[in-house]
């Protein structure tokens, strides 16, 4: 491994203040330090570097969100609420300002790829996003990361096309809703079959409305399915992105597919984690100049969620050492 390979992280100590109420929240703390330990255990140690975040200004947050959505969780959080509108949705009393910090994770990220597309950039934050819808809270997210990044990216540095890749169990449909009118930005997502699977979208024949129709591409898998049938998607995801050909890409890293993972049917091995992490690279290499930001979705078994992470970036960089002769 050359001395020109890095992988940064963004993530903050006050990420684990988020609370989720220390009962059965598969939600807590102990996902990111898990997934930290792993890296400092993974061949990988000797080429971290961490960044912190940023908060995520208002207005970064509205170019997604709805002014009320932000009144009202700031609201609930100050009068002590434990949840918003589903117990799903814990919240702690500084949830508000960690729900900033954590769209801010993708903020920073972009600012770090397009400063230095050679290293790779994950942002180990939480809590996750990409249920959450511009109103509201859904399924333990409250902020949009993915879309927030998405529109900064398209906004400070003028990539117009963007393309979400999203390999967390469940389907994105907050992504979807920012996505599906726009001709600019695609979403591109691997899940369990919405007949079977929370939240109930992202059925193949959403592939979106109006003059964002065809920039949606959901790719439902039956449950039981496993590392056959997540290659098997490879090719449609290739030729959409030959059709789309976005200038930057964001992958939405959620680790919950996962064969031991009680949150969905689904049975991924721990290492379809390392293909998923060397084809996403490949996929930046072929459409978008390197141009890759992951951010953490879901991923709930304490005992995987490291391991798979951990071969997630390994898969990364694993592909640019053997395209890049320089490193
Ligand atoms: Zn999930």
């Amino acid at each position: 491994m050359g001395n020109d390979i890095s992988v940064t992280l963004i993530s903050d100590p006050a990420y684990s203040k988020h609370d989720t109420g220390g009962g059965e929240h598969p939600e807590i703390p102990e996902r990111l330090q898990v997934i930290a330990d792993a890296l400092q255990e993974s061949p990988l140690q000797p080429f971290l570097k961490s960044m912190s975040p940023r908060p995520a200004t208002r207005s970064q947050l509205l170019v997604f969100h709805t002014e009320g959505w932000l009144f009202r969780f700031e609201e609930a959080v100050l009068k002590g609420k434990t949840y918003i509108d589903h117990p799903d949705n814990q919240v702690g009393y500084e949830s508000y300002d960690i729900a900033t910090l954590s769209a801010g994770a993708g903020l920073v990220g972009v600012d770090k790829v397009e400063a230095d597309s050679g290293t790779v950039v994950f942002g180990l934050n939480r809590p996750p996003g990409h249920h959450a819808e511009p109103n509201m809270p859904f399924g333990f997210c409250f902020f949009n990361n993915c879309v927030i990044a998405a529109r900064y990216w398209q906004e400070q540095y003028h990539r117009k096309r963007i393309c979400i890749l999203d390999f967390d169990a469940h389907h994105g449909n907050g992504i979807q809703t920012a996505f599906e009118e726009d001709p600019d930005a695609a979403y591109i997502s691997i899940h369990e079959h919405p007949s079977f699977s929370y939240p109930g979208t992202g059925w193949p024949e959403e592939n979106g409305l109006g003059a964002g129709k065809g920039t949606l591409l959901n790719l439902p898998l039956l449950p039981g399915a496993g590392d056959e049938q997540v290659r098997e998607t490879f090719a449609a995801i290739v030729s959409f992105l030959e059709r789309f050909q976005p200038e930057a890409l964001i992958v939405g890293a959620g680790f919950d597919a996962h064969v031991d993972d009680d949150m969905s049917g689904l049975a991924f091995s721990t290492d379809i984690y390392l293909e998923l992490g060397m084809f996403v690279a490949e996929l930046a290499h072929t459409f978008t100049q390197g141009r890759l930001l992951s951010l953490l979705e879901g991923g709930y078994n304490i005992e995987k969620l490291g391991s798979c992470a951990a071969l997630f970036l390994q898969g990364i960089v694993r592909y640019r050492q053997e395209h890049n002769p320089g490193l």
